[in-house]
């Protein structure tokens, strides 16, 4: 049968239809974490029409160029009366234009002087925001996203001191394999230390998630087993890494069926990665999502960046939507076997995405140099240098 493609997998993880939980929050503590409800203006932005710049005043439609100051406005100050006939106010960036005035004379193009105002040189702008001319009250500002700073901003000038939230959902962190330590630790004959652990808790913060670290376990069913049980009990979500592919050792697909899971999909047909599982764990009808996650590190890496992205997007009440740029390829790349979807590290300049030298799966180091991921489909066994390339961003 067919390796499912990349593709396919993603499609089915984005069909999930999870019910993340929510909670209101502060806005001081709204950053990163997904917005869970339609935000509408409460008012006009902004509230009222204001000077965009220094200077007075007017009445546009007074003829002349001459006016009679009569008071001065700051910002936050209310005028006391309309604009009459011939007048003019000096007012401030940010204060509320009396009613009446429609026009700010910039302080640049006037002379002031004795109580009199006079223009020196035409004033080709209104220099007035109007009042709702950002927003009308009622319209829709934001919804479900991730909330980035800029956000934060939006929500504050409306007046929100709260937001809904999405609850970040539990992920359950746990790297198999005998001859894994932690770093910290002495490294004995044969030994290498966990680094997809640390990295895939580090993924999952970057995500949304909140990791729960469970650590190494050896090659042995039954402690595999009764590990990957209390993880399920606890999380919503569970990153295994290692011991998913055909291996003597590779314990992973029977102890989830033991465990009751049920396999979604097991291996894909893309590079690094292939022998990625994916299952669902139900218990008194919540479900746990599960991971099978490649020990070599890069395919660790790519897959969290391909799939389990998406799928904490998922459990946060969004879609995820991947950041792509148009490059053209500084070298050509070439690769004989062309029958899975592949991903390689590439390094961003002046337009241009660099290759980098990359000696495979394990090679974790090559990814610090990279800054996007270049696709190459099935069936591609080269791109010529110059090509025109869409490269994901990392
Ligand atoms: P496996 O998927 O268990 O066959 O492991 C594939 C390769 O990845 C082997 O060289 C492992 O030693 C290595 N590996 C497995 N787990 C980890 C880990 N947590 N951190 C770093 N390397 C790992
Ligand atoms: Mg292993």
């Amino acid at each position: 049968m067919a390796l499912l493609s990349p593709d396919q997998a993603l499609e089915a993880i984005e069909a999930l239809v999870p019910e993340p939980r929510t909670e209101l929050i502060p806005l001081a503590e709204a950053l990163g974490r997904a917005l869970a409800e339609e935000v509408t203006a409460p008012q006009d932005s902004p509230p009222f029409a204001k000077a965009a710049m220094d200077g007075y005043a007017v009445r546009s439609v007074d003829p002349g160029t001459r006016y009679r100051l009569t008071a001065t406005l700051a910002a936050g100050e209310a005028p006391a009366r309309p604009l009459e006939r011939g007048e003019c106010v000096k007012i401030m960036t940010g204060a509320m234009m009396p009613p009446g005035a429609d026009k700010v004379l910039r302080v640049e193009f006037v002379r002031e002087r004795d109580g009199v105002v006079e223009l020196l040189q035409e004033e080709p702008y209104a220099n007035v925001i109007a009042r709702g001319e950002n927003l009308k009250a009622g319209e829709r500002v934001l919804g479900p996203r991730i909330l980035e700073p800029r956000d934060i901003g939006v929500l504050a000038s409306l007046g929100r001191d709260q937001v809904r939230a999405a609850v970040p959902p539990l992920v359950g962190v746990l790297a198999t394999g005998s001859e894994l330590r932690n770093p910290g630790e002495s490294l004995g004959p044969g030994q290498i230390y966990n680094s997809n652990g640390p990295q895939l808790c580090a993924q999952v913060a970057g995500a949304g998630g909140r990791p729960r670290c469970y650590g190494i376990v050896s090659d042995e069913p039954a402690l595999l087993r009764s590990a990957v049980q209390r993880a399920l009990e606890e999380c919503e979500l569970l990153l295994l890494s290692g011991g998913v592919s055909m291996g003597e050792l590779d314990f992973v697909p029977a102890v989830l069926r033991d465990c009751g899971a049920e396999i979604l999909f097991h291996k894909l047909a893309v590079k690094p990665g292939k022998p990625t599982l994916f299952a669902r764990w139900t218990r008194r009808g919540r479900p746990a999502y599960i991971f099978g996650l490649p020990g070599n590190p890069v395919s660790a890496y790519v897959i969290f960046e391909l799939l389990v992205q998406p799928l904490l997007y998922r459990l946060l009440g969004l879609h995820y939507r991947p950041r792509q740029v148009a490059a053209l390829l500084a070298d050509s790349v070439k690769r004989r076997d062309a029958e899975r979807v592949e991903f390689r590290p590439v390094r961003l300049e002046g337009g241009e995405a660099h290759p980098l030298s990359y000696h495979g799966s394990s090679h974790l180091n090559a990814l610090s140099e990279a800054d996007a991921l270049l696709r190459l489909d099935s069936g591609v066994q080269r791109l010529e240098k110059g090509t025109r390339v869409y490269v994901r961003l990392l």
